[in-house]
Order: structure tokens, then C-alpha cells, then sequence
């Protein structure tokens, strides 16, 4: 009989050795197998006298077992280790930073719109909102702009088959306010208008402001005074502004609203076509039409409205040559106005 604690050391070192669950079954097959190297003792006991074997075949199931023991305990050592590595593989380390985590900033649109309704709070206005679609009576009729009237002509209109639109401005929502609320009212409302028209200067969507004050003596002068102050506190730096006379069915008089270049200080330059001015608001005195159709008497009330676009004073506040630059979402243009705040 060969020596079984040699056997048995050997057994138990390979045993050890099995890497995976298939080299394990190899080395039982090997030592307890049919032909295992222990079993081949076993069958060798026969050999033995009759007085020997009683204490030979006990020593050999002892090897047996011990070895099949260790068997048993490295195949749970290894079933284990097989779950800890697909545990391991898909663990989540919630403590490891985030990807991505940079923080959002506002758009630059939406910067300039918050700036604004923060002044004109400031000077007693209320910011009102209307809807986006609109029925003809609020965007036209009420407006003073009759059908046919060649106005709407110049507004490119998106019409719904139910004859409803989306706004063309913001000027219904002087119709909705002064119903809602009535006279005297100062409100600004910057809103999302739209119009059938995209080029460098155009977009389809676009975001205007508009501004109304009705009460018993309010003036054209009031208006030009609210107009600069606004644009002198929206640019930070004295600006001069002119008015030109301008036709705009819901108001009369009318006037265009010029504000010296902030670029150029009045000099000229490329922004300002050389003329040291730029066009930044259509304004007026209300018309009587307008403030009859909104349930005000024009007899006693009188009133200013006027109109700017806020993607053009953004454009002018933060030196932006190209409208469209705002609707593509470039991130790298976005990520340059998170310094800014409104
Ligand atoms: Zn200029």
C-alpha cells in the first residue's frame, strides 16, 4: 500500500489548487472516482491479511472523507467567490461624484426677460400673462385691426383651421388685463409670439414684451419718461432716446423709440448701421377704439402700450450678432452667459 499521508497531502493540494468548479469535479473524479487513486486502496485491502484489514480500510475511509471534505469545502469557497465577483461587477459606489454634474444656468432670453420684469416691478408695474393661441378678437379686432385691415397683412399669421391663431404679439394681453382688472392698471406682459417668417433677424418663434399703463391723466410724456428710465436701468449707463413719429393701428399718435448705440456711444458702427441709433420699441397713446373694446372709457381714461423685443435687447446686453444663435442650443454659446444673472 502506498503511504497515505503522502496521498492524502497530495490529494488536499491539488484540491486547494482547483481554480474553478470544472478542475474541482476533475480532481474528485481523479482521488474518489471509480478509479480514483483511493478507491483503487480500497479495492487493494484485498490484498492485505485478514487481520490488517480491518485497521487499513478504516484508515483509508478516514483519507476518503477528509479529502471529500475538502473537496466540498472549496467548491462552497468557490461558489461563493463566483457571487462576490458578480456582486462586485455590478456594485454602484453612490459616494463616487456624479458624471455630468455641471450646473445649469438660465438662457440668455430668459435672463434678459427676468431682468426685465424685475425693473419694471420695481417702477409699480404688475407682469401679466395672456395665452399663445389666440381667437381674432384679442390678437385683431380688439386692437383696432378690422378684416382687411393691410396691418394684417404685415403679421404673417399662423391660422388654426378652427379659425383661432397663435399671437402674432403680445398686445392681446393688454385686451385680457384691462378686462380682467380694469382701469387704472400698469402691467407688463413678456410673452412667446409667433410668426410665419426665419431669417438672420426673424425667427418663427420669437419673445416680445409689452407694457401698458391706463389711468385718468397719464400722458405721452409719462411714456417717454417710463421708456428711458427702463432702458437706462436695463443697459446700466446713461442712453439717449429719441422718439419718431410711426403708424401702429392700436395707438395714437405713435412713435418709434431710438436709443442711442450702447456699442458705439453714437459714434456708428456695424450694430447700428452707422446711424448711432438703435431701434428698440414701438410705443403710443392708446387708441380710443382699443381702450372701448377692452371695457374702459376713453372719455376719462387715457393710456400708453408699447412693445420691445426682448430677444433683440438681449442680443444688444449681451453683444449677440445672430437671433438664431439663441434658438439653436449650442451648448457651447449657452454655457458663456452662466456668469451672467438677471
Ligand atoms: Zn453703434
Amino acid at each position: 500500500m502506498a503511504d497515505l499521508t503522502v496521498l492524502i497531502r497530495q490529494a488536499l493540494s491539488e484540491v486547494a489548487a482547483c481554480g474553478d468548479l470544472a478542475a474541482l469535479e476533475e480532481a474528485r473524479v481523479r482521488w474518489l472516482g471509480k478509479k480514483g487513486t483511493l478507491t483503487e486502496e480500497l479495492k487493494a485491502l484485498g490484498s492485505l491479511t485478514a487481520a490488517a484489514r480491518p485497521a487499513a480500510g478504516a484508515r483509508i475511509n478516514a483519507a476518503k472523507s477528509e479529502v471529500q471534505g475538502a473537496i466540498e469545502a472549496r467548491r462552497d469557497a468557490l461558489a461563493r467567490a463566483a457571487i462576490e465577483g458578480q456582486l462586485a461587477a455590478g456594485r454602484i459606489d453612490v459616494t463616487l461624484p456624479g458624471r455630468g454634474e455641471e450646473p445649469g444656468g438660465l438662457h440668455p432670453v430668459t435672463q434678459a426677460r427676468l431682468r426685465i420684469e424685475t425693473l419694471f416691478r420695481r417702477a409699480g408695474f404688475d407682469v401679466a400673462s395672456g395665452p399663445e393661441i389666440e381667437d381674432d378678437f384679442h390678437n385683431f379686432g380688439a386692437l383696432n385691426i378690422p378684416p382687411n385691415h393691410p396691418a394684417r397683412a404685415m403679421h404673417d399669421t399662423f391660422y388654426f383651421a378652427d379659425g383661432r391663431l397663435l399671437r402674432t404679439h403680445t398686445s392681446p394681453v393688454q385686451i385680457r388685463a384691462l378686462q380682467e382688472h380694469g382701469a387704472p392698471l400698469a402691467v407688463i406682459a413678456p410673452g412667446r409670439v409667433y410668426r410665419c417668417d426665419s431669417d438672420m433677424t426673424h425667427s418663427p418663434m420669437f419673445h416680445q414684451l409689452e407694457g401698458v399703463v391706463v389711468g385718468e391723466h397719464i400722458s405721452f410724456a409719462n411714456m417717454k419718461a417710463a421708456l428711458h428710465g427702463f432702458l437706462q436701468a436695463y443697459f446700466e449707463r446713461d442712453v439717449a432716446i429719441r422718439l419718431r413719429p410711426s403708424y401702429f393701428p392700436f395707438t395714437e399718435p405713435s412713435a418709434e423709440v431710438d436709443m442711442s448705440c450702447v456699442f458705439c456711444e453714437g459714434r456708428g458702427c456695424r450694430t447700428c448701421k452707422h446711424s448711432g441709433w438703435l431701434e428698440v420699441s414701438g410705443c403710443g397713446m392708446m387708441h380710443p377704439n382699443v381702450l372701448k373694446a377692452s371695457g374702459v372709457d376713453p372719455e376719462r381714461f387715457t393710456g400708453y402700450a408699447f412693445g420691445a423685443g426682448i430677444d433683440r435687447l438681449a442680443m444688444l446686453r449681451y453683444g449677440v450678432n445672430d437671433l438664431r444663435l439663441f434658438f439653436e442650443n449650442d451648448l457651447r454659446f449657452l454655457r458663456q452667459f452662466r456668469r451672467f444673472s438677471a
